[in-house]
């Protein structure tokens, strides 16, 4: 069983799936069974009680991010119970990392359902339009998939705190389009390093340079 939550300096992460809708080029999960030390392919999908006795201090963290090997929105309900048990406890914000597709994988509007309990959001956009995110991201829901993470980046701009579109730097990304989008959104807008595990010059996806928007 891969790790559950795992800490990287004072955040921790919670690792929720392996299922991802997407089947990017650049994906972790493409390299190894794991991030910084912590082995993330799961067995199975625990319930959030199995989360919840993992994380008795939320308090003594930065931040709190559910993020993991694959995409978190994929299982909505133990997410927004971890995050309860998280808020119930501590002032420590959350953060949801994913996809951006989870209006078409749940096929309903997961947002305001978890006004309250998240912060941040920070979601992969990834290309500057459609044919570049079906070349770089595989998406099962094809060309359906980044008009719905543009329509899910505007409504979580809308209604949540802070809202981070994120970029990995590769042939063909039009990082200063994507800026455009984010700015033009009122979104944060980062690019994070491609490192290329086969060359071990990179650590692809794991590195954030944070600019601004
Ligand atoms: S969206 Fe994220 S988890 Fe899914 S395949 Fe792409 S990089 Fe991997």
């Amino acid at each position: 069983m891969g790790d559950l939550v795992y800490e990287i300096d004072d955040r921790l992460y919670v690792n929720l799936t392996n299922r991802c809708v997407n089947d990017c080029t650049f994906c972790l999960r493409r390299h190894g069974p794991g991030v910084e030390g912590a082995s993330l392919w799961l067995e199975g999908e625990p319930p959030a009680s199995e989360y919840i006795e993992r994380i008795p201090s939320p308090g003594r963290y930065r931040e709190i991010v559910f993020c993991g090997y694959g995409e978190p929105l994929l299982r909505p309900g133990p997410l927004a119970e971890i995050a309860a048990h998280v808020k119930g406890r501590s002032d420590t914000p959350v953060r949801v990392d994913t996809n951006g597709q989870a209006r078409l994988f749940l096929k309903r509007d997961v947002l305001p359902e978890l006004v309250g309990l998240v912060d941040a959001f920070s979601i992969s956009l990834n290309a500057q339009d459609g044919d570049t995110y079906e070349r770089l991201c595989r998406p099962a829901f094809k060309a359906r998939a980044y008009p719905a993470v543009v329509e899910f980046a505007r409504e979580a701009v809308r209604l949540f705190p802070r809202v981070i579109l994120t970029v990995v730097r590769l042939p063909g990304v039009d990082v200063e389009a994507c800026r455009a989008i984010a700015s033009e959104m009122g979104a944060e807008f980062r690019v994070r390093e491609y490192i290329d595990k086969d060359s071990d010059t990179i650590t692809q996806g794991s590195r954030e340079t944070e600019e601004s928007s």
